[in-house]
Protein backbone atom coordinates (compact mmCIF):
# COMPACT_ATOMS: atom_id res chain seq x y z
CA UNK A 1 0.00 0.00 0.00
CA UNK A 2 1.24 3.96 -0.50
CA UNK A 3 0.69 5.82 2.09
CA UNK A 4 1.15 9.36 2.72
CA UNK A 5 1.29 11.36 6.18
CA UNK A 6 -0.09 14.69 6.05
CA UNK A 7 2.47 16.76 7.77
CA UNK A 8 4.15 19.81 7.59
CA UNK A 9 7.31 18.67 9.68
CA UNK A 10 9.20 15.47 8.59
CA UNK A 11 11.47 15.63 11.70
CA UNK A 12 8.52 15.54 14.13
CA UNK A 13 8.37 12.45 16.05
CA UNK A 14 4.66 11.76 15.38
CA UNK A 15 5.37 12.19 11.44
CA UNK A 16 8.95 9.94 12.01
CA UNK A 17 7.16 7.27 13.93
CA UNK A 18 4.21 6.59 11.75
CA UNK A 19 6.68 6.67 8.63
CA UNK A 20 8.71 3.92 10.56
CA UNK A 21 5.75 1.65 11.46
CA UNK A 22 4.42 1.74 7.71
CA UNK A 23 7.53 0.81 6.36
CA UNK A 24 8.17 -2.23 9.10
CA UNK A 25 4.68 -3.40 7.31
CA UNK A 26 5.94 -3.45 4.25
CA UNK A 27 4.36 -0.29 3.13
CA UNK A 28 5.75 2.83 0.66
CA UNK A 29 5.29 5.51 3.46
CA UNK A 30 5.45 9.52 1.65
CA UNK A 31 4.96 12.82 4.17
CA UNK A 32 3.27 15.07 1.92
CA UNK A 33 3.44 18.56 3.49
CA UNK A 34 -0.58 19.19 2.63
CA UNK A 35 -0.35 23.04 2.88
CA UNK A 36 1.92 22.79 -0.66
CA UNK A 37 -0.89 21.04 -2.13
CA UNK A 38 -2.74 22.43 -4.51
CA UNK A 39 -6.33 20.94 -4.65
CA UNK A 40 -7.69 20.75 -8.34
CA UNK A 41 -11.47 21.08 -8.95
CA UNK A 42 -13.06 20.25 -12.12
CA UNK A 43 -16.40 18.50 -13.30
CA UNK A 44 -14.92 15.13 -12.89
CA UNK A 45 -11.33 13.54 -11.54
CA UNK A 46 -10.68 15.32 -8.77
CA UNK A 47 -6.81 15.30 -8.12
CA UNK A 48 -3.80 17.13 -6.00
CA UNK A 49 -0.52 18.65 -7.47
CA UNK A 50 2.09 18.20 -4.94
CA UNK A 51 5.88 19.23 -5.93
CA UNK A 52 5.33 18.98 -9.91
CA UNK A 53 3.64 15.78 -9.42
CA UNK A 54 -0.36 14.73 -9.67
CA UNK A 55 -0.18 12.28 -5.96
CA UNK A 56 -3.33 9.77 -7.68
CA UNK A 57 -1.41 6.32 -6.41
CA UNK A 58 -2.02 7.15 -3.06
CA UNK A 59 -4.23 4.75 -1.15
CA UNK A 60 -4.46 6.19 2.27
CA UNK A 61 -3.70 9.41 4.16
CA UNK A 62 -3.22 9.86 7.67
CA UNK A 63 -3.35 13.76 8.52
CA UNK A 64 -1.32 15.52 11.04
CA UNK A 65 -3.53 19.31 10.45
CA UNK A 66 -1.95 21.69 12.71
CA UNK A 67 -4.45 23.63 14.48
CA UNK A 68 -3.59 26.75 12.76
CA UNK A 69 -3.80 25.23 9.40
CA UNK A 70 -7.35 23.86 10.15
CA UNK A 71 -9.03 25.28 7.00
CA UNK A 72 -6.22 24.24 4.26
CA UNK A 73 -5.39 21.06 6.01
CA UNK A 74 -9.20 19.76 5.85
CA UNK A 75 -9.72 21.23 2.33
CA UNK A 76 -6.73 18.86 1.35
CA UNK A 77 -7.96 15.85 2.70
CA UNK A 78 -11.28 16.36 2.03
CA UNK A 79 -10.03 16.27 -2.03
CA UNK A 80 -8.37 13.17 -1.22
CA UNK A 81 -11.84 11.41 0.27
CA UNK A 82 -12.72 12.94 -3.18
CA UNK A 83 -10.70 11.18 -4.84
CA UNK A 84 -11.59 7.54 -2.76
CA UNK A 85 -8.41 7.57 -0.95
CA UNK A 86 -8.97 6.04 2.69
CA UNK A 87 -8.21 8.89 5.53
CA UNK A 88 -7.30 7.93 8.84
CA UNK A 89 -9.38 10.75 9.80
CA UNK A 90 -12.48 12.42 8.03
CA UNK A 91 -12.73 15.79 7.27
CA UNK A 92 -15.66 16.68 8.69
CA UNK A 93 -14.96 15.17 12.26
CA UNK A 94 -11.42 16.72 11.52
CA UNK A 95 -13.19 20.08 11.40
CA UNK A 96 -15.59 19.49 14.26
CA UNK A 97 -13.24 18.29 16.27
CA UNK A 98 -11.05 21.95 16.22
CA UNK A 99 -14.00 23.73 17.63
CA UNK A 100 -14.65 23.57 21.15
CA UNK A 101 -17.72 25.02 22.13
CA UNK A 102 -19.62 22.39 19.06
CA UNK A 103 -17.43 19.26 20.65
CA UNK A 104 -18.73 19.77 23.75
CA UNK A 105 -22.40 20.19 22.62
CA UNK A 106 -21.71 16.43 20.63
CA UNK A 107 -20.37 15.14 24.05
CA UNK A 108 -23.03 16.24 25.79
CA UNK A 109 -25.57 15.31 23.28
CA UNK A 110 -23.95 11.49 24.04
CA UNK A 111 -24.84 11.76 27.74
CA UNK A 112 -21.23 11.98 28.77
CA UNK A 113 -19.88 12.99 31.76
CA UNK A 114 -18.19 17.28 31.12
CA UNK A 115 -17.53 19.89 33.02
CA UNK A 116 -20.47 22.10 33.16
CA UNK A 117 -19.89 24.99 30.53
CA UNK A 118 -20.94 28.40 29.57
CA UNK A 119 -20.52 29.75 25.75
CA UNK A 120 -21.44 33.70 25.92
CA UNK A 121 -21.33 36.09 23.47
CA UNK A 122 -22.30 38.81 26.59
CA UNK A 123 -20.02 40.15 28.30
CA UNK A 124 -21.79 42.14 30.75
CA UNK A 125 -23.69 39.19 32.97
CA UNK A 126 -20.24 38.04 34.23
CA UNK A 127 -21.78 37.32 38.09
CA UNK A 128 -24.52 35.00 36.35
CA UNK A 129 -22.15 33.39 33.91
CA UNK A 130 -19.66 32.72 36.98
CA UNK A 131 -22.68 31.22 39.31
CA UNK A 132 -23.83 28.99 36.37
CA UNK A 133 -20.86 26.96 36.90
CA UNK A 134 -20.28 26.83 40.25
CA UNK A 135 -18.85 30.22 40.95
CA UNK A 136 -14.88 31.14 40.98
CA UNK A 137 -12.52 29.62 40.65
CA UNK A 138 -13.26 29.05 37.02
CA UNK A 139 -11.51 27.91 33.85
CA UNK A 140 -11.88 30.31 30.69
CA UNK A 141 -10.89 28.94 27.42
CA UNK A 142 -10.29 30.20 24.02
CA UNK A 143 -12.86 27.96 21.56
CA UNK A 144 -9.71 27.21 19.38
CA UNK A 145 -6.69 27.03 21.84
CA UNK A 146 -4.22 24.07 21.76
CA UNK A 147 -1.51 22.56 23.70
CA UNK A 148 -3.06 24.25 26.82
CA UNK A 149 -2.52 27.99 25.15
CA UNK A 150 -5.23 29.94 25.16
CA UNK A 151 -6.94 27.92 28.74
CA UNK A 152 -7.11 30.48 31.73
CA UNK A 153 -7.27 29.81 35.26
CA UNK A 154 -9.13 32.35 36.95
CA UNK A 155 -8.68 31.90 40.73
CA UNK A 156 -11.39 34.62 41.86
CA UNK A 157 -14.16 36.90 40.49
CA UNK A 158 -12.14 39.61 39.88
CA UNK A 159 -9.76 37.88 38.07
CA UNK A 160 -12.46 35.82 36.29
CA UNK A 161 -14.88 39.30 35.32
CA UNK A 162 -11.55 41.00 33.75
CA UNK A 163 -10.58 38.07 31.91
CA UNK A 164 -13.88 37.64 30.08
CA UNK A 165 -14.12 41.36 29.34
CA UNK A 166 -10.52 41.36 28.19
CA UNK A 167 -11.62 38.40 25.74
CA UNK A 168 -14.57 39.65 24.46
CA UNK A 169 -13.00 43.35 24.12
CA UNK A 170 -10.46 41.45 21.70
CA UNK A 171 -13.70 39.43 19.68
CA UNK A 172 -12.27 36.37 20.95
CA UNK A 173 -14.75 33.20 21.40
CA UNK A 174 -14.46 31.71 24.43
CA UNK A 175 -16.00 29.51 27.11
CA UNK A 176 -16.62 29.36 30.66
CA UNK A 177 -15.91 26.52 32.03
CA UNK A 178 -16.07 24.82 35.74
CA UNK A 179 -12.51 24.33 37.42
CA UNK A 180 -12.03 20.54 38.82
CA UNK A 181 -10.42 21.22 41.47
CA UNK A 182 -10.30 17.60 42.74
CA UNK A 183 -7.98 16.71 39.27
CA UNK A 184 -4.92 18.45 40.66
CA UNK A 185 -3.37 19.42 37.64
CA UNK A 186 -3.86 15.74 36.58
CA UNK A 187 -5.43 14.60 33.59
CA UNK A 188 -5.51 11.53 31.61
CA UNK A 189 -5.19 11.15 27.79
CA UNK A 190 -6.32 8.42 26.20
CA UNK A 191 -5.34 7.33 22.51
CA UNK A 192 -8.30 5.29 20.84
CA UNK A 193 -7.73 3.88 17.37
CA UNK A 194 -10.83 2.14 15.62
CA UNK A 195 -12.86 1.83 18.84
CA UNK A 196 -10.25 0.58 21.27
CA UNK A 197 -8.34 2.43 23.64
CA UNK A 198 -4.52 1.49 22.55
CA UNK A 199 -2.79 3.07 24.91
CA UNK A 200 -3.14 5.56 27.85
CA UNK A 201 -1.58 7.85 30.05
CA UNK A 202 -1.91 10.22 33.36
CA UNK A 203 -0.13 13.66 32.33
CA UNK A 204 0.79 15.86 36.00
CA UNK A 205 1.11 19.59 35.29
CA UNK A 206 4.59 20.76 36.86
CA UNK A 207 4.89 22.59 40.29
CA UNK A 208 2.70 25.89 40.05
CA UNK A 209 1.08 24.47 36.80
CA UNK A 210 -3.13 23.64 36.51
CA UNK A 211 -2.25 22.33 32.87
CA UNK A 212 -1.04 19.24 32.21
CA UNK A 213 -0.01 19.49 28.45
CA UNK A 214 2.97 17.88 27.96
CA UNK A 215 3.90 20.84 25.73
CA UNK A 216 3.51 22.83 29.22
CA UNK A 217 5.60 21.00 30.78
CA UNK A 218 3.85 18.37 32.45
CA UNK A 219 4.96 14.84 33.28
CA UNK A 220 3.38 11.94 31.40
CA UNK A 221 3.10 7.82 33.41
CA UNK A 222 1.37 5.10 32.22
CA UNK A 223 -2.25 4.39 33.31
CA UNK A 224 -4.60 1.60 33.49
CA UNK A 225 -8.30 3.01 33.02
CA UNK A 226 -11.75 2.24 35.24
CA UNK A 227 -14.20 0.31 32.95
CA UNK A 228 -15.81 3.55 33.07
CA UNK A 229 -13.00 6.08 31.65
CA UNK A 230 -12.65 3.89 29.15
CA UNK A 231 -15.85 3.46 27.62
CA UNK A 232 -15.95 7.17 28.14
CA UNK A 233 -12.87 7.59 25.77
CA UNK A 234 -14.28 4.81 23.26
CA UNK A 235 -17.87 6.56 23.08
CA UNK A 236 -16.28 10.33 22.58
CA UNK A 237 -14.28 9.43 20.10
CA UNK A 238 -16.99 7.30 18.17
CA UNK A 239 -19.65 10.32 18.36
CA UNK A 240 -16.67 13.00 17.41
CA UNK A 241 -16.83 10.57 13.98
CA UNK A 242 -12.99 10.14 14.83
CA UNK A 243 -11.10 6.59 14.16
CA UNK A 244 -8.31 7.89 15.66
CA UNK A 245 -8.70 10.13 18.97
CA UNK A 246 -6.52 11.39 21.49
CA UNK A 247 -9.65 12.03 24.30
CA UNK A 248 -8.71 14.17 27.39
CA UNK A 249 -10.24 13.55 30.71
CA UNK A 250 -10.60 14.59 34.25
CA UNK A 251 -11.00 12.35 37.04
CA UNK A 252 -13.62 14.16 39.14
CA UNK A 253 -15.88 13.18 41.88
CA UNK A 254 -18.72 12.34 39.72
CA UNK A 255 -16.71 9.85 37.79
CA UNK A 256 -14.66 11.13 34.41
CA UNK A 257 -14.92 14.13 32.44
CA UNK A 258 -14.51 14.86 29.00
CA UNK A 259 -12.38 17.75 27.74
CA UNK A 260 -11.53 17.71 24.49
CA UNK A 261 -11.16 15.23 21.71
CA UNK A 262 -7.77 16.05 19.64
CA UNK A 263 -7.90 15.01 16.05
CA UNK A 264 -4.04 15.26 15.56
CA UNK A 265 -3.01 13.84 18.87
CA UNK A 266 0.73 13.62 19.36
CA UNK A 267 2.65 10.07 19.32
CA UNK A 268 5.75 10.92 21.58
CA UNK A 269 4.23 10.88 25.06
CA UNK A 270 1.92 8.29 24.78
CA UNK A 271 4.45 5.46 23.23
CA UNK A 272 6.88 6.57 25.39
CA UNK A 273 4.27 6.12 28.47
CA UNK A 274 3.13 3.84 27.51
CA UNK A 275 5.98 1.34 25.47
CA UNK A 276 3.21 0.70 22.83
CA UNK A 277 3.88 0.81 19.19
CA UNK A 278 0.92 3.09 18.40
CA UNK A 279 1.43 4.48 14.84
CA UNK A 280 1.71 0.83 14.00
CA UNK A 281 -1.87 0.96 15.67
CA UNK A 282 -3.20 3.29 13.29
CA UNK A 283 -1.24 1.33 9.98
CA UNK A 284 -2.92 -1.70 11.24
CA UNK A 285 -6.46 0.26 11.03
CA UNK A 286 -5.55 1.62 7.13
CA UNK A 287 -4.57 -2.13 6.17
CA UNK A 288 -7.94 -3.19 7.34
CA UNK A 289 -9.93 -0.62 5.60
CA UNK A 290 -7.70 1.51 2.80
P1 LIG B 1 -5.92 22.41 24.97
O1 LIG B 1 -6.68 22.14 23.70
O2 LIG B 1 -5.19 23.69 24.91
O3 LIG B 1 -5.10 21.22 25.38
P2 LIG B 1 -7.72 21.66 27.15
O4 LIG B 1 -9.17 21.97 27.19
O5 LIG B 1 -7.34 20.24 26.87
O6 LIG B 1 -7.06 22.64 26.07
O7 LIG B 1 -7.07 22.15 28.50
C1 LIG B 1 -5.68 22.10 28.75
C2 LIG B 1 -5.39 21.55 30.15
O8 LIG B 1 -5.95 22.42 31.16
C3 LIG B 1 -6.00 20.19 30.40
O9 LIG B 1 -5.18 19.15 29.94
C4 LIG B 1 -6.17 20.19 31.93
O10 LIG B 1 -4.96 19.84 32.56
C5 LIG B 1 -6.47 21.66 32.24
N1 LIG B 1 -7.94 21.88 32.28
C6 LIG B 1 -8.73 22.13 31.23
N2 LIG B 1 -10.02 22.29 31.60
C7 LIG B 1 -10.06 22.13 32.94
C8 LIG B 1 -11.10 22.19 33.92
N3 LIG B 1 -12.36 22.45 33.58
N4 LIG B 1 -10.77 21.98 35.23
C9 LIG B 1 -9.47 21.72 35.57
N5 LIG B 1 -8.45 21.68 34.70
C10 LIG B 1 -8.72 21.87 33.39
MG1 LIG C 1 -5.88 19.21 25.65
Amino acid sequence: MKIAVLSRNTDLYSTQSLVKAGQERGHEVVVVDHLKCNIIIEQKKPTVFYKGHYLNDINAIIPRIGASVTFYGSAVVRQFEMMKVFSAVESQALIRSRDKLRSLQVLSRAGLGLPKTVFTNYAKETDEILSEVGGAPVIIKLLEGTQGLGVVLAENKKAAKSVIEAFHGLKARIIVQEFIGESKGSDIRAFVVDGEVVGAMKRTAKEGEFRSNLHRGGKAEIIKLTEEEEHSAIEAARKMGLAVAGVDILQSNRGPLIIEVNSSPGLEGIEKATGVNVAGKIIQYLERNA
